[in-house]
């Protein structure tokens, strides 16, 4: 048994743990069959999950786990499918090239599966209220609109892939309030994005939003040393790239 990253409310029940099947051949098959990427990791995980449990033991199986695993956080999502591979595989580690931002050196770096860690959190909550540090004044032919907040909630996979995995459309998919109420479906078509779209990347509140997402889950970011120029840098391991490739190669 498994526990999940982040645990999820579902049909009155708190969702903390999961159990796994061995990956076979069959479920690559499934997986690969695939045209988009996200589609594919979400196959992996619904044909891979035997089992969501809830911390009362509850046990939700069948048609559940899909559902379940289309409202995961996809930080949560990313973990499963990181210990599904991890346990199907030799830990021969994720090859990367990254370059340093200051001297442009080139640096080949290999990391192991059993080397990555994971941040378990308890929390449930999966919004996240951001006051903008100045309004957003947003045109359509027909009308203007001014933000000063809005609510968001963190993306599932469902969302990145409506989205494409462009990062404003995800944003879009989330939004949940507009100045403290729910916008109507007409105000999503037109603004949504167009809202994400008109952020400066500065504004500390969506800063404040990644920021927490990056904190609990697989942790992707790492720093190593130069040695060219004897400073330290951060990179990201590519790890939805991993996932595909070291699915084509199972
Ligand atoms: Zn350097």
């Amino acid at each position: 048994m498994h526990k999940l990253v982040k645990p999820i409310n579902y049909n009155g029940s708190l969702v903390t743990h999961y159990e796994l099947r061995e990956l076979t051949l069959g479920i690559l098959n499934n997986v690969t069959k695939k045209q988009n990427m996200y589609s594919a990791l979400r196959e992996l995980v619904n044909d891979s999950v035997i089992c969501f449990r809830g911390s009362n033991n509850e046990e939700f199986i069948g048609s559940h786990v899909g559902i379940i695993s289309g409202k995961l956080v996809y930080k949560t999502l990313e973990a499963i499918i990181f210990e599904i591979v991890k346990e199907a595989q030799d830990d021969t580690g994720i090859d990367g090239i990254y370059f340093c931002p200051r001297c442009n050196e080139k640096h080949n770096e290999i990391d192991y599966l059993n080397d990555i860690e994971v941040v378990y959190t308890d929390m449930v909550n999966d919004e996240f209220e951001v006051e903008l540090s100045k309004p957003i004044f947003l045109k359509s032919k027909e009308a203007e609109e001014e933000v000063v907040g809005f609510k968001i909630r963190y993306p599932n996979i469902v969302d990145i892939e409506k989205a494409k995995g462009e990062q404003t459309r995800i944003y879009a998919n989330c939004l949940i309030e507009v100045n403290k109420e729910i916008p109507s479906k007409q105000w999503m078509d037109v603004f949504s994005q167009k809202l994400f779209d008109s952020i400066p990347v500065k504004e500390p509140g969506l800063k404040e939003f990644s920021a927490e997402l990056l904190s609990f889950g697989i942790k992707t970011v790492k720093q190593i040393g130069c040695n060219n120029c004897d400073k330290e840098f951060e990179y990201d391991i590519n790890m939805s790239n991993f996932f595909v490739s070291s699915l084509r190669q199972a």
